[in-house]
This record gives C-alpha cells, sequence and structure tokens, in this order.
C-alpha cells in the first residue's frame, strides 16, 4: 500500500503531537516536585504547541489542495519538533530523578553512620530536639538518654585488626536496633552508642539497662574467633537530668565516664558527679603525658622464702619520677588509670619494662620469679593472652618464671573471658597470683573459679598491730595449703611481724622490713649482698 502525501503529512503532525502530549504528565510532575514557575511556562507552551498541532491537523484534514513542499517541510519540522521536547522532557526527568537520589543519599549519610548504618550523632541531636519540642508541648511525654561504651574495644582493634573491629561493631548495631522498646539507637563514634527510651522510671531503667548489657554481651563470632563484649551504660533522664539535647547528651557522658570508672554495668546522672570528674580528669591528662614522656619507672620489691629468707622472687611496682625529680607511687597513678582504659597501655609499658629487665638478669644467671600486678580490666580484654605471648617471644624467659598478680580492685564485670584468659596463661605456664586476698572484691568463691598458683594476704591484715586478723591470716594460709599453693605475707614491717607470719604457715614474706622496692640498676647489688646476709641467717 502506498501512503499519500497527505497521509504521511498528517501522520507526521499527528506523531509529533502525540510526543507534545506525552510530554505533559512528567512536565506535571516535576512541577509539582520541585515548584517553581519555569515548570508552569514549559506546562503553558506544551498546551500552545498542542493546540498549534491540532490547528495544523484541521488544517490539513479540510485542505483539498496538493501540498507544497514548504508544507511538508513545516509538518517534518513539527514531527521533529514534537518528538525533541518529548526527549528533552524525559531526560531533564531523568537527570532530576538521579540529582535527586544523590541529594537524598547526601541527606541520608550526613545523618548516619556509614559503617553501621546507624543514625549519627547529628540525626541523635536532631531527633533529641524533636522529642523536646514534643515534650514541651506535652510534659508528660518524659524519656532516657542511655550512652554505651565498649570495653576493651580498642586493643581489639590494635591488636587483631580493624577489620574485625568493624565486623563486629556491625553486629553490635545490629543487636543494639533490634532491642525492643527504644525509640532511636545510634553511634556516635568509635565504640560508642546511644539508645533513647520512651521512659525514665528507675525501675524499668534498670530492667531495661541489664537487659540490654546481656544481649550485647552474647557471644558473636567473627572470622573464626569469639568475642564477648561488655559495655558500660551513662544515663541522663529528660526532664530531671537536662532540658537540652546537648546538655543531655553531656550528662549522660558524665554518667557513662562513672560507670566506666566504677565497673558498674550503668549509672544514672548525679550532679555530684562533675566535681569528681574534672579532678580525674586533669590527674588523666597528667597520666597521659607522662606515658607519652617515658616517666614511668619500675621498681622491684623482693619476696622471700619464710623458712631460710632466701630469694623467692621480685615484684614490679609502677613509679612515676616527675620532671623535678620527685618519685610518685602508685597511689598517684593507678586508682586513675583503673577508670580508664589508659590502665591497659600502663600495665603493658610496665609488662613490657619488667620482661626487658627481667630477661637481662635471666641471661647474667639470675633465677628468681617475676611477679607482675594487673587489674581485672587487662585480663577480661581479650587481646592480652596474644600481647602477652609476643613478649614472651620478645623476650625468651620461661613462663614459668612468671607470676602475675591480679588484684581485685575493680569488680569482675566479665568472668567468661577473665577464666578463658586465665587459663590460657596457665597452661602456657604463667603462674597467677591473687593479690590483696582478703579485701576488696575478692570472694572465696573466686578461687573454685579461675586458676591460681598463689595467695597474697591483703597486707592491712598484716600490718595491723593487733592480733585481731590472726585468725584470718591462719584461715588464709590454710586454705592456700588446701588448695596446695604457697600463700604470701606482705607489709612486713618488722622482725616480729616476720616471726609471726613464719610460725602462722606463710610460705613467703615481703615488706619494708626485708628491703624497700628498689630501682632495676639496685636490685643486683642488693641480690648479692642480701645472699651474704642470709647466709649468715640461715647458719
Ligand atoms: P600490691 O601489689 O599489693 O603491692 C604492694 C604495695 O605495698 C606496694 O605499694 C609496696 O610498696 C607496698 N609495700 C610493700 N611492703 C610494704 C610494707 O612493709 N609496708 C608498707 N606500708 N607498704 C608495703 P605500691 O608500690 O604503692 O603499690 C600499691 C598498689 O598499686 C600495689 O599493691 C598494686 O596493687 C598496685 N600497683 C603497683 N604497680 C602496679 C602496676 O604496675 N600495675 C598494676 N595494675 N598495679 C600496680
Ligand atoms: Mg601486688
Ligand atoms: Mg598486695
Amino acid at each position: 500500500m502506498v501512503l499519500s502525501p497527505k497521509l504521511i503529512n498528517l501522520l507526521l503532525i499527528a506523531i509529533g503531537l502525540i510526543f507534545v502530549v506525552l510530554s505533559v504528565r512528567p512536565t506535571i510532575s516535576m512541577r509539582k516536585a520541585n515548584p517553581t514557575g519555569q515548570w508552569l511556562l514549559l506546562l503553558t507552551l506544551l498546551i500552545c504547541f498542542i493546540a498549534g498541532y491540532s490547528v495544523q491537523i484541521l488544517f490539513l484534514l479540510a485542505n483539498q489542495q496538493p501540498l507544497s513542499s514548504n508544507e511538508t517541510m513545516l509538518n517534518t519540522i513539527l514531527f521533529l519538533g514534537g518528538l525533541f521536547v518529548f526527549a528533552m522532557v524525559h531526560f531533564t526527568r531523568q537527570s532530576l530523578a538521579k540529582l535527586q537520589h544523590a541529594k537524598a543519599q547526601a541527606k541520608y549519610d550526613a545523618a548516619h553512620d556509614s559503617l553501621t548504618k546507624l543514625p549519627n550523632r547529628y540525626h541523635l541531636s536532631d531527633y533529641l530536639q524533636q522529642l523536646l519540642t514534643k515534650a514541651e508541648r506535652q510534659p508528660e511525654r518524659d524519656f532516657s538518654l542511655l550512652l554505651l561504651d565498649f570495653k576493651n574495644f580498642k586493643q581489639i582493634n590494635i591488636n587483631l585488626n580493624h577489620d574485625i573491629g568493624d565486623q563486629l561493631l556491625i553486629a553490635l548495631a545490629q543487636r543494639l536496633s533490634q532491642q525492643p522498646y527504644h525509640d532511636c539507637s545510634a553511634r556516635l563514634g568509635g565504640d560508642k552508642f546511644a539508645v533513647i527510651v520512651p521512659f525514665c522510671d528507675h525501675d524499668k531503667l534498670d530492667k531495661y539497662a541489664n537487659t540490654l548489657s546481656q544481649r550485647l554481651s552474647q557471644s558473636l563470632c567473627i572470622q573464626g574467633l569469639d568475642f564477648s563484649l561488655s559495655c558500660a551504660m551513662g544515663i541522663a533522664c529528660y526532664p530531671s537530668s537536662a532540658d537540652t539535647a546537648e546538655i543531655l547528651i553531656r550528662h549522660a557522658d558524665v554518667a557513662l565516664y562513672q560507670a566506666k570508672r566504677s565497673g558498674k554495668r550503668y549509672t544514672l546522672y548525679s550532679p555530684d558527679f562533675h566535681t569528681q570528674q574534672l579532678a580525674n580528669f586533669n590527674q588523666y591528662a597528667k597520666l597521659v603525658q607522662a606515658l607519652a614522656a617515658n616517666q614511668f619507672e619500675v621498681y622491684y620489691h623482693p619476696l622471700l622464702y619464710s623458712h631460710d629468707q632466701s630469694l623467692y622472687g621480685v615484684e614490679a611496682l609502677i613509679r612515676w619520677r616527675l620532671p623535678n625529680g620527685k618519685l610518685l607511687t602508685s597511689d598517684d597513678i593507678i586508682p586513675f588509670a583503673e577508670q580508664t582504659s589508659l590502665m591497659s597501655d600502663i600495665s603493658r609499658w610496665v609488662l613490657e619494662q619488667a620482661l626487658c629487665d627481667y630477661h637481662g638478669w635471666y641471661q647474667q644467671g639470675y633465677r628468681f620469679q617475676l611477679q607482675i600486678n594487673l587489674s581485672v580490666r587487662d585480663l577480661e580484654d581479650a587481646s592480652f593472652y596474644p600481647f602477652l605471648t609476643a613478649q614472651l617471644r620478645r623476650y625468651p624467659i620461661p613462663a614459668q618464671q612468671l607470676v602475675l598478680e591480679i588484684t581485685e580492685s575493680a569488680p569482675i564485670t566479665d568472668l567468661a573471658t577473665l577464666q578463658q584468659q586465665l587459663n590460657h596463661l596457665h597452661q602456657l605456664g604463667v603462674k597467677i597470683s591473687i593479690d590483696d586476698f582478703g579485701t576488696g572484691y575478692s570472694s572465696l568463691t573466686l578461687l573454685a573459679q579461675i586458676p591460681f598458683d598463689q595467695i597474697k594476704i591483703d597486707q592491712a591484715f598484716i600490718t595491723d598491730k593487733t592480733a585481731r586478723y590472726h585468725p584470718l591470716i591462719q584461715t588464709i594460709r590454710f586454705i592456700g595449703h588446701q588448695y596446695q599453693v604457697p600463700v604470701i605475707a606482705e607489709g612486713i614491717e618488722s622482725q616480729e611481724d616476720a616471726e609471726n607470719m613464719r610460725i602462722m604457715g606463710c610460705d613467703i614474706l615481703q615488706g619494708y622490713w626485708f628491703a624497700r622496692p628498689m630501682a632495676a640498676a639496685s636490685l643486683e647489688g642488693w641480690i648479692k649482698r642480701h645472699a651474704l646476709l642470709q647466709q649468715s641467717y640461715v647458719r
């Protein structure tokens, strides 16, 4: 079938018209999405085009004359014009859609953490602001902000790898967002997370915080390694703790710091925390500087067998040499460091330094035990074992020569990790000592829960000049011997103390009566002098 020129012209204009008509809807939707004057202008032009094309069609239908080449050209231009308008409108719509998607993505990225996809600090502040505005209108709408910080996370990142750290954070974030009854969960950076819950009631908060802590500490398997991370929480309530978003976050942070310090699962904000915190922060800042400036030293305090006063070992004790030469004891270091992640850095520094010193003595032929103090916090950190084994490779000494003294100056919050680490260390041959036994948080049940090779009786029992602690000392000695481990009496300040402790059955003695803690450089001389004295004592 051959089409007549008129029919071809009619088809050209009709198709052009269809293109123009098809451009109307996308233009309307673009105008809705972005209601500016230019879209209205385009719509008006499109309507004019539609009218123009329609008139041209009617004109063609009515015209009986053969078409001139100019008219055919005009109709072809009208067809192409329709196609052009259609293409332009569609391309513009696609570009705008991409632009809007990119804008939405940028907005999402600005409000979310890229690793865990949880809302970030900005989003949390915004959300808190919205809650505050609502609560101003409806005063019964109280809520609480919980800040969480995972213990020893930094060590995992340092000692394992960041990839494991990232995967752990993702898994923890998932757990956090699946937790029921919460309004919003967010990651504030590092291993710090936040949760908002729609209540302030202390009983409810207690239940919530305990359940959340249990859920988060359930074991996680990443790259074949099992992790069980415990967290500390700080809670601030609206309106009792603060009335602006910024202060609420700050006060939850203050409460979190207190929870970490005290080893509690969570702490509710109290205004009393501020004064105490300021003093601690100052000391903390000084300790960070001291560690960086290498101002710490390790002193060594001898331990002697009670039966012949021969050398059993030395205990490494940290000291702080100020630039003016003054020497500070661990009282100015440990209580502050123990409340922060700095404790782990300090313990590792002492361990490394003491192993280095001891390796030198061992190579010279000296054989005695090296006792190093560790905090429970150090051993609740799963990366401690790899650190220690690496140090033992660096300073090769038999693991049996090393005794790790665990002081329960902080409560055990993660018994499972502690047990796991101590069992690994024990299998390696390292000895474990329970320091300051009888006071602090230590309980008798601990003896059945962890492996140990020594008990050190708390020196408060020995330095007390009355005999009221003697039954306790004898009981601890009895317990130690039931477990077939030596019992150490520390704080021996007189010959009488030494004699009493020997009679009461303590196997090893330590105290100022025999020697004061001394610098590494003085130890060799002391050992030699003591050996001579001891020979005369035995004779
Ligand atoms: P500790 O492990 O029970 O160490 C014994 C403390 O008693 C030492 O104090 C020692 O100097 C002191 N002492 C020993 N004999 C006597 C005595 O006859 N009379 C008196 N009055 N005191 C005696 P220091 O060095 O101030 O250490 C105190 C505590 O700080 C230690 O108690 C230990 O728990 C902790 N500590 C010390 N160095 C470190 C360390 O490197 N890491 C950790 N985690 N803790 C440490
Ligand atoms: Mg000790
Ligand atoms: Mg002690």
